[in-house]
């Protein structure tokens, strides 16, 4: 039995005098909001169907439409609010695990909100980035904890294999599948013309991406979906993915909708049937077992990729870190809770993980009181929302960052949160040919191009009013940093003082 109880989250406010029943609308909306009605002789919603994603109003040449939240509200208290009580009603109506997607929404702490950052006053100059060389260029992988001479008395400067970012930002994992070939274009161009480097997350290469290869790293997840020689060899970096921020301890889902065409043919399975990657690696159940895994993909690669290890930042980040910078890997990327992604059970991404300040912070100490900090490069992900947020992330220990919702914000994503249904208005969650379409790759690699250089220029300025003229001096540099609002505990942590300290 099927009961609906839920009145609908938007309301379509149509302003009939501006309307002129052109029925773009209608056509841009793959949830089939709007509709002609002969009978009344003007453009209808059933809003029911509405996500809020913003493409009809964006459309609209009259500016005739509004969505907005409806002010509806069931009778909530602080114990139970509207939201959790709908959910309650959905899963009384279907008996299923409630699926979302992006990353978790709740009200909990955002610490780098309650981080600030420190400028030059007075006895230490600033630098005019301007006027000033300023160095953004990272080098990504192991390097030697001591300066070592070989027998001719010269300093050895081999190192192992690196990966070279102009800035201290690369796209974060995102398979095809997930998202579409045209989302998947825009970030491969933008990457390399940035000079940093894409990731294709677990769906395979698509072959028309091999090209992009410098600038792309493949990623080796549980299901092991499209992975053979030809792909390890055709990035310049490997990543296993042993979590997800959005979830972590679990698997992932592609429904077998999705798993159409080329979608088909890069995962190597066949069309329609649901890709499940299992929850565990099911080749891993200690460091020595992903340890095996991390040389046979370097053996299988002759020596020359860096080897990242991804993990969702959880309660006990700090020893496992530890372990995997024991193992082999030449990277450790740490995904927090927040972290977004194209479908997950909304219990797990609310409630599982930590946050990715914490979680950088306490690996970063444990490396460097271990003195193994060097074996590894620290990458963070799981909501970077700006430049300022690098910046303090790469204070707080980090090398790089990942970003991935504000990559698909600049593509033209409106946070509708409905990526799991495939049925993405804005081209970028679907496999739609019809949608597909609507992301043109040249106006979607030039405006992730656009957002990755002003983040550069602002990195620059908040760098040069430090009196900090690289990453490299920036780098786990807390002393520029100071916490507001934040207990003892938290401080702790962190590794900082609060502000007025
Ligand atoms: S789903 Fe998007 S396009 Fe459709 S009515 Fe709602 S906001 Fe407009
Ligand atoms: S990618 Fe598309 S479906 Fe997903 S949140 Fe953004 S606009 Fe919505």
């Amino acid at each position: 039995m099927s009961v609906e109880f839920i009145y609908p989250e938007f309301e379509v406010i149509r302003n009939y005098d501006r309307c002129i029943s052109c029925r773009v609308c209608e056509r841009q909306c793959a949830n089939e909001v709007h509709s002609y009605s002969e009978e009344r002789g003007q453009m209808i919603s059933d809003e029911t169907k509405c996500v809020d994603c913003q493409r009809c109003v964006s459309l609209c040449p009259t500016r005739a439409l509004k969505i907005v939240k409806s002010d509806c509200t069931l009778r909530e208290n602080a114990n139970w609010q509207s939201d959790t009580i709908k959910e309650i009603y959905k899963q009384a109506n279907s008996g299923g695990v409630l699926l979302s997607s992006m990353g978790n929404p709740k009200p909990l702490p955002v610490y780098w909100d309650r981080i600030l950052i420190n400028a030059s006053q007075v006895t230490n100059p600033s630098i005019d980035p301007l006027r000033e060389p300023m160095e953004t260029q990272v080098f990504l992988g192991k390097k030697p904890s001591r300066i070592e001479r070989g027998e001719d008395g010269k300093i050895k400067c081999e190192l192992p294999p690196q990966i070279a970012l102009s800035l201290p930002v690369m796209f974060s994992a995102m398979s095809y599948g997930s998202i579409s070939y045209n989302a998947h274009a825009s970030l491969a161009r933008a990457a390399t013309e940035l000079g940093i480097l894409y990731n294709t997350g677990e769906g395979g290469l698509h072959e028309d991406f091999y090209k992009y290869g410098k600038n792309t790293i493949v990623q080796v997840a549980s299901g092991r979906f499209g992975v053979h020689e030809d792909y390890l060899n055709a990035g310049s970096a490997i990543e296993i993915k042993m979590g997800q921020g959005a979830k972590p301890g679990i698997g992932g889902h592609l429904p077998g909708a999705k798993i159409v065409g080329d979608v088909s043919r890069t995962r190597m399975i066949p069309e329609g049937s649901d890709a499940i990657s299992p929850a565990p690696h099911h080749d891993i159940y200690s460091i020595e077992d992903l340890r095996q895994l991390v040389f046979s993909l370097k053996e299988a690669t002759q020596y020359k990729k860096p080897v990242i290890v991804k993990v969702a930042a959880v309660h006990n980040i700090a020893a496992i870190a530890s372990g995997i910078a024991r193992s082999g890997a030449d990277i450790i990327a740490i995904d927090g809770f927040r972290g977004g992604t194209g479908a997950a059970p909304t219990r797990i991404r609310d409630n599982v993980g930590i946050p990715v300040e914490l979680a950088l912070a306490s690996v970063d100490k444990r490396l460097r009181d271990e003195g193994i900090r060097g074996n590894v490069s620290l990458v963070v992900g799981g909501s970077i929302r700006s430049a300022a947020d690098v910046v303090k992330a790469i204070a707080l220990g980090a090398d790089a960052c990942y970003i991935a919702t504000a990559a698909l914000l600049a593509l033209g994503c409106h946070l509708c949160r409905t990526c799991q249904s495939g049925k993405c208005n804005w081209g970028i969650a679907t496999q739609r040919p019809d949608l597909v379409k609507r992301l043109n790759p040249d106006i979607g690699s030039a405006r992730l191009v656009n957002l990755m250089t002003a983040w550069r220029r602002e990195i620059m300025e908040i760098m040069g009013g430090m009196g900090i003229n690289s990453i490299e001096a920036l780098r786990g540099n807390r002393l520029m940093l100071r916490g507001v609002g934040l207990n003892e505990k938290e401080l702790e942590i962190l590794g900082i003082s609060h502000a007025g300290e």
